[in-house]
């Protein structure tokens, strides 16, 4: 289906635009958004104070939705993580998290990855697309559908929606700026989503002209930076983006980040016996982190396919941390969520030819 379109890809200027050629009147782009992105309603025939006939047109030139729910599997601690099937027979994972307040949901944003980190599953189905935006969203929109159709509670005793969106599933976000961007605006957009822009968290492998970039764009989000390593050898050999742009051009970028948005960076930081979870690791990560407005987010590897690399034991995590505080750093040690439904950090991948996860 090459012609296939997205109408949720459409910024408002876009969607009026395509009215103003259909011979229909602009104001009615307003009410379309509303009905998808307020509403989120599932099908044309539920935007009732549009004719029929715009109805039948928009019909006939979009697809609302555009994917199929394959899987949804549990986790024991409430994760949930979907299988989407999309338009054109690829699929993509999704991760809804929930924490009492609040609902934060892992959104892919490429269909596959080029990025051959090593720990990562996702590296291995290579990269096959971009997202578009619509596709991002729906993703989100799917998870709204699933809260309220299971009737799921906040901590408050009402309808749970999604709160959070943290661009961490499948994919290099910055790899796909434009889309990205575009689904930043609109979930922040006020009379769409009405996201605050601390609601969303862009992580990326260390993509610099693109930290720029996002910069430049001012795109509404918080910005996490996978550096998992402090060393150029070690992070070069788990994470290949590094032989292009080494720790000190990466560093670079974030400061320019910190100065001109005034806001913090966070450092993801995956543990790995023997070699991102030692003392010297610890030591490393102190001198790049004490000078700079920083957090840490630390985390622990989830199992990959490489038996060469491990997560280090308790003891290791603990000493590993305690070094690391001891210097006032801010090191903040994540759970692993949906480890047993293969949802967590790194654990994404889809086989082609199976129905299932690998
Ligand atoms: N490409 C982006 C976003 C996807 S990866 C990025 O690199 O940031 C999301 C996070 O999962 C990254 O911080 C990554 O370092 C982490 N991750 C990947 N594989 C992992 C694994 N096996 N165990 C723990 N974390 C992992």
């Amino acid at each position: 289906m090459n012609d296939f379109k997205n109408i949720k890809s459409l910024t408002l200027d876009e969607l009026k635009t395509w009215l103003k050629s259909v011979g229909e009147k602009p104001f009615r782009a307003e009410q379309v958004q509303n009905w998808l992105f307020c509403n989120q309603v599932q099908s044309v025939e539920e935007m009732v104070n549009i004719s029929p006939s715009l109805q039948a047109k928009l019909s006939e030139a979009f697809q609302i939705h555009s994917f199929k729910e394959i899987s949804r599997d549990e986790s024991v601690d409430g994760t949930i993580k979907w299988l989407f099937q999309t338009h054109d027979n690829h699929y993509i994972e999704t991760v809804m998290i929930p924490k009492s307040k609040r609902f934060s949901v892992c959104v892919s944003t490429q269909i596959g990855c080029a990025m051959k980190c090593t720990f990562c599953r996702t590296a291995k189905m290579g990269f096959i697309r971009n997202l578009e935006a619509g596709e991002i969203l729906e993703e989100i929109i799917r998870v709204n559908w699933y809260l309220k159709e299971a009737k799921i509670l906040n901590n408050e005793g009402n309808q749970a929606e999604v709160t959070n969106i943290i661009f961490m599933g499948m994919g290099e976000p910055l790899n796909n700026l434009e889309n990205v961007h575009r689904t930043c605006c609109t979930l922040h957009n006020q009379k769409l989503f009405n996201m605050g822009r601390k609601r969303m968290t862009i992580s990326t492998s260390g993509i610099v002209p693109k930290i720029k970039e996002l910069v430049d764009r001012n795109t509404p989000c918080c910005l996490a930076v996978s550096l998992n390593s402090t060393s150029n050898e070690q992070r070069s050999a788990v994470m290949p983006v590094n032989r292009i742009w080494p720790i000190e051009a990466l560093l670079e970028a974030t400061d320019e980040y910190t100065r001109r948005t005034d806001n913090h960076v966070t450092f993801e930081f995956v543990l790995i016996k023997g070699l991102t979870c030692t003392k010297e690791a610890a030591k490393e990560l102190i001198r790049i982190c004490a000078p700079r407005r920083c957090k840490v987010n630390a985390i622990a590897l989830n199992d990959g396919d490489d038996p060469n690399l491990q997560a280090p034991s308790a003891e290791e995590i603990d000493r590993f941390l305690e070094i690391v505080r001891a210097a006032d750093v801010q090191i903040t040690m994540r759970n692993p969520r949906g480890r047993d439904i293969l949802a967590a950090c790194g654990q994404l991948a889809y086989k082609q030819g199976t129905v299932e996860s690998c």
